[in-house]
């Protein structure tokens, strides 16, 4: 039986509809990069953990496919910021664009096959532009250009918002000083201003809006048509309308098959946004948390809700993922290097990934996809357990060396596990020992001298290794004998 099919919930459908490539096989897929005039925090981090998540999983189901994210490298913010810092706006976002690869890569996000970035777009922004203009879909006004909602019959069909309602929220304002012909004509063009960056065009020099330069790097890396489009919630209205209004005016083909939104992270019940300002910074959340914690963290909520973000939900996560590690470490010191022969499994490890599939073919549930990873983790201490109901030592280790490569595929589906477990709870400690101030000088010291006590292998030396695990308990330490002698990891609270 192969894989259930693929649901995709399609914002333009409001339901969850058959993902059904192009090209059979192959899946192209675009999403709304960031807009490079800062350090990107972690609400638009969890959107790109989900996209990322996703395109993870469309590959293990052995799918093609090619993935797209933009820079959004000229903007209102971009040339804002760099005026307050006297900085070249291209410079400013080239560094931020450097800042946010480092930081994409603390967090494993996998590299997008093409990153392209506006200014680097500028030829097929503009031949876009003329296409609209030669339409009629589009018009100049003095040296900007705006693109006419009123000669797009299916403006809004993303948003299901009304055009009428919305003129007449729009008021006067938006008129005020704009040539446009409706308020809710939105820019194509617009023409330079003293300082800022801009490009000849054949409306005289200037610089591309917002929303075009989606609609030239899709059609230039994707096809005028193509398979998925994702992005934040917050891009509906008007960025991800405003794409399908110029794309499909200019080409007269669907701009794409399925539009994927995530979800808003909420802190302290507020959306985090920049413009708020009550944001964390990628970069100083992953100084907290492990990365593959956070990335737990993102995916234990369906990408469609709401995630409240507190340091406590981190927290939590990160002892999840210790649990997850100690797991797999106890799993391979059991099953490393050893024959257990061939013959029957303690029932079907297939079924972990049968669930894993069904839960994430239902439009990407990643918690249900971590529900049947957790599952074959009850499974692992189930088997390894020394009251394990399966006393065959070879079908325990059979079926727990079949279960290993189960989730092996799971892990690797939803970019989890790919530390060593040793590194990683080593790695781990480290940054408790830190939170917590311990003395990690005086730990080791202990160790050696528990050692040495039980060395003696005498009711004295045996009382002596009971003290020194009792104080380091004391000291939130615990004390653990493995064949190698004593290690220690950090008690739990
Ligand atoms: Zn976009």
């Amino acid at each position: 039986m192969g894989a259930p099919e693929i649901r995709v919930f399609n914002t333009l459908q409001q339901a969850k509809v058959p993902l059904q490539p192009l090209t059979p096989g192959k899946l192209g897929i675009y999403v709304c990069g960031p807009t490079v005039y800062s350090f990107v925090h972690i609400g638009n981090a969890r959107t790109f953990t989900s996209f990322d998540t996703v395109v993870r999983y469309l590959r293990y189901r052995g799918f093609e496919v090619r993935y797209v994210r933009n820079y959004t490298d000229v903007d209102d913010k971009i040339i804002k910021a760099a005026a307050a810092t006297g900085e070249d706006a291209i410079a400013l976002a080239a560094r931020f664009v450097r800042e946010f690869e480092a930081d994409a890569a603390r967090l494993r996000l996998l590299p997008p096959d093409v990153s392209p970035k506006v200014s680097e777009t500028i030829p097929e922004i503009v031949a876009i532009i003329e296409k609209l203009v030669a339409r009629g879909a589009a018009y100049q006004s003095g040296g900007d250009v705006y693109f006419e909602v009123r000669k797009y019959p299916e403006y809004l069909k993303l948003s299901k918002r009304n055009l009428d309602d919305l003129i007449a929220g729009a008021g006067e304002r938006e008129l005020v000083g704009e040539a446009k012909r409706d308020p809710l004509d939105f820019a194509l063009w617009k023409a330079a201003k003293p300082g800022e960056p801009s490009w000849p065009s054949p409306w005289g020099a200037g610089r591309p809006g917002w929303h075009i330069e989606c609609s030239a790097m899709s059609a230039k890396y994707l096809g005028e048509t193509f398979d998925l489009h994702g992005g934040g919630l917050d891009l509906i209205f008007p960025h991800h309308e405003n794409e399908i209004a110029q794309s499909e005016a200019a080409s007269g083909k669907t701009l794409c098959n399925s539009w994927m939104h995530g979800g808003f992270l909420d802190l302290e019940g507020a959306k985090m946004s920049k413009s708020l300002g009550n944001v964390v910074r990628l970069r100083d959340a992953l100084e907290k948390v492990d990365a593959e914690a956070l990335r737990y963290f993102f995916l234990s909520t369906h990408y469609r809700q709401q995630l409240a973000f507190s340091d406590k939900s981190l927290a939590d996560a990160e002892t999840r993922m210790e649990y997850f590690y100690e797991t797999l470490k106890k799993v391979d010191e059991r099953i490393a290097g050893k024959d257990f022969g061939t013959g029957p499994l303690h029932g079907d490890p297939q079924r972990f990934l049968a669930e894993f599939d069904e839960q994430m073919s239902d439009d990407f549930n990643f918690p249900g996809g971590l529900g049947a990873l957790s599952a074959l983790f009850t499974e692992f201490n189930l088997l390894t357990d020394p009251k394990s109901p399966v006393k065959d030592k070879n079908l325990a280790g059979r079926t727990l060396v079949a279960l290993r490569e189960v989730a092996r595929k799971i892990a690797g589906a939803l970019g989890l596990f790919e530390l060593e477990p040793a590194a990683w709870l080593l790695a781990r400690r480290d940054r408790q020992v830190i939170a917590r101030g311990i003395d990690a000088k005086k730990v080791q010291e202990m160790v050696a001298a528990r050692d040495a006590a039980r060395a003696a292998k005498n009711p004295a030396g045996y009382a002596e290794s009971d003290r020194i695990r009792a104080e380091a308990r004391a000291m939130g330490v615990e004390l653990m004998d493995s064949p190698a002698g004593t290690t220690w990891k950090i008690a739990a609270v």
